[in-house]
C-alpha cells in the first residue's frame, strides 16, 4: 500500500509540472486523480472541469456529485476506489480533449493503472471507453463488461455513460443507475 502510494505521488508530482501538451497553459491546477492505491475498481473520466481545475481533485463539480450519489447507491465508498481521468489538465471551456492531448497524457494514466492493478476499470464517457474499446459506441455497449488485455495484464472493463451526460438526459440517467447496479454485482463477484 505505502509503496503504491509513493509511486502514485511521484506521478502526481510529474503531472503537476507537465508541459507535454498545451493544456497546462490555461489550467489552474493539475488533477492527477485520487483514491485507494489498492482499489479493486478504477473509474476513469475524461478530464477536469471548472471545479476540478480549481481544487486539483477529480469529480468534485456537478458530475462529481452525481458520481458520489451513484457510488452511495451501490454502497461503494469513494475512499475505496480510485478516480482518474484521461487528461490531467482542464481543456479550456470544457471542450473535448484533442487526440494529441490524450496521447501526451497517456503514460500517466497507463502508469497509474499498472501501479493500482485493479480488477475492474469503469470508463466514464466515450474518451475513456475509446482507450480500451476503440471503435465501439457507448450507446450500444454501456453496462456490458468486457475482458481485455492491457499492458500485458487482464482487466474487466465496464463502459459507463459519463455522469455529465446523465445530468442532461433523463433516459441516460436511468440507464446509468442501472449500469451502476451491474458494477455492484461485478465488484461483489470478484
Ligand atoms: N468530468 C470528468 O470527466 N472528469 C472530472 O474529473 C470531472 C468531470
Amino acid at each position: 500500500m505505502e509503496e503504491k502510494q509513493k509511486k502514485l505521488e511521484e506521478i502526481a508530482k510529474k503531472v503537476a509540472t507537465c508541459q507535454k501538451c498545451a493544456l497546462y497553459k490555461n489550467a489552474t491546477k493539475a488533477v492527477p486523480g485520487e483514491g485507494n492505491p489498492d482499489a479493486e475498481i478504477m473509474f476513469i473520466g475524461e478530464g477536469p472541469g471548472y471545479y476540478e481545475d480549481q481544487e486539483g481533485r477529480p469529480f468534485v463539480g456537478q458530475a462529481g456529485k452525481l458520481l458520489d450519489e451513484l457510488l452511495q447507491l451501490i454502497k461503494l465508498p469513494r475512499k475505496d476506489v480510485f478516480i482518474g481521468n484521461v487528461v490531467k489538465h482542464r481543456p479550456p471551456g470544457n471542450r473535448d480533449p484533442l487526440p494529441e492531448e490524450i496521447k501526451a497524457c497517456e503514460p500517466y494514466l497507463d502508469e497509474q493503472i499498472k501501479i493500482i492493478n485493479p480488477e475492474i476499470i469503469a470508463t466514464l464517457g466515450r474518451f475513456s471507453m475509446a482507450k480500451f474499446l476503440p471503435g465501439e459506441y457507448i450507446s450500444q455497449i454501456h453496462g456490458q463488461k468486457r475482458n481485455i488485455d492491457f499492458g500485458g495484464r487482464k482487466y474487466i472493463v465496464i463502459p459507463m455513460y459519463h455522469p455529465a451526460a446523465a445530468l442532461r438526459n433523463a433516459k441516460i440517467m436511468k440507464e446509468l443507475k442501472e449500469d451502476f447496479q451491474k458494477i455492484s454485482k461485478l465488484v461483489a463477484s470478484q
